[in-house]
């Protein structure tokens, strides 16, 4: 029962240079590269990944993050894929939710800037994977 889910190294996650501390762990629990790019994404591309926090207080400086320097986006694939990797995120927040031996647990201290994003459902990794990797 192999699935996909799409993951980004938000921008603070690069510029940290944990992009191959992210995909050791990805790979370490047994899920598989299916595509990887290092990108600067787009203000309109942003809004349509983050759609469903349009409004929130912190949409505006959520899109400002996401669009102010390279990020990697990877297509992740294998069992359980999606919940997988959101294990291996931990919580949206670093410090409140997420927990030591997390991604987020071991390296993040603000909500904002949590290093990781993963897909939380196949409705939206499908929605996803279409927007960043439209070819694959
Ligand atoms: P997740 O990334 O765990 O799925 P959400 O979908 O709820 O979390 O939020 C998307 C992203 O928006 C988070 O990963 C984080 O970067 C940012 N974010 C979420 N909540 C807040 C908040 N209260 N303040 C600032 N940024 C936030
Ligand atoms: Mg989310």
């Amino acid at each position: 029962m192999s699935e996909r889910t799409l993951v980004l190294v938000k921008p603070d996650g690069v510029s940290r240079g944990l992009v191959g501390e992210v995909i050791s762990r990805i790979e370490r629990k047994g899920l598989h590269l299916a595509a990887l790019e290092l990108r600067t994404v787009d203000r309109a591309t942003a809004e349509q990944h983050y759609a469903e926090h349009d409004g929130k207080p912190f949409f505006g400086d959520l899109v400002e993050f996401i669009t102010g320097g390279p990020l990697v986006a990877l297509v992740v694939e294998g069992t359980r894929a999606i919940p997988a990797f959101r294990q291996l995120a931990g919580g949206t927040d670093p410090v409140e939710k997420a927990t030591p031996g997390t991604i987020r647990g071991d390296f993040g201290l603000e909500v904002q800037f949590n290093l990781v994003h993963g897909s939380d459902s196949p409705e939206s990794a499908e929605r996803e994977i279409k927007l960043w990797f439209p070819n694959l």
